[in-house]
């Protein structure tokens, strides 16, 4: 099987910590080589002055300008907070069956909530998120097990309720689609 290519890259300032983690965390789950790149994308465009928030869906057309047509993929990761019009944020966005995923570290610090800083948790949140819109790239849907990675988050909470991997519904489904 051909192992495809994840690319990682900052979108604003993100630590290169955060971004070293995800590349680790990912390869093994999408069975891909994974590495973070330092491309640049300008976030201005995307701003919304009123709700003081970045488009997402705009964010993710500047990553499919960026993207050569070589059936790789590419994820995003920026500390703004996301919108998309209908909602008041979200954790991020993704192509379904495409190649570009977006992810918000914004409101998965503990900080946000005005609780401490906890690294631990942080990087667990963002392994999941990364994971969940990544398998929105590959085709996977919102799955009802709710320890499943694919299972819809629009709360912190529920993010932690679920786990860091796939079902093995979904884990099949990756493999189907591989
Ligand atoms: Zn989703
Ligand atoms: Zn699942």
């Amino acid at each position: 099987m051909l192992v495809p290519e994840i690319k990682i890259l900052a979108v604003g300032p993100v630590d290169q910590n955060i971004l070293d983690y995800l590349a680790l965390t990912i390869s093994g789950s999408f069975n891909a080589t994974c590495q973070s790149v330092n491309l640049k994308v300008d976030p201005q465009d995307a701003y919304h002055p009123t709700r003081r928030q970045y488009n997402s869906t705009q964010l993710l057309s500047k990553l499919l300008e960026l993207h050569p047509t070589d059936g790789n993929k590419m994820l995003g990761v920026t500390e703004l907070d996301l919108f998309i019009p209908i909602l008041t944020f979200v954790f991020g966005e993704a192509q379904l069956g495409g190649r570009v995923a977006l992810i918000s570290t914004h409101r998965l610090h503990p900080q946000f909530y005005g609780l401490p800083e906890n690294e631990k948790l942080f990087y667990s949140r963002c392994e999941k998120e990364a994971k969940h819109e990544l398998g929105h790239t590959s085709g996977l849907v919102h799955c009802r097990s709710y320890e499943c990675v694919m299972h819809v988050s629009n709360s912190v909470e529920q993010v932690d309720l679920k786990q860091s991997s796939f079902c093995p519904t979904c884990t099949g489904l990756l493999q189907g689609m591989g």
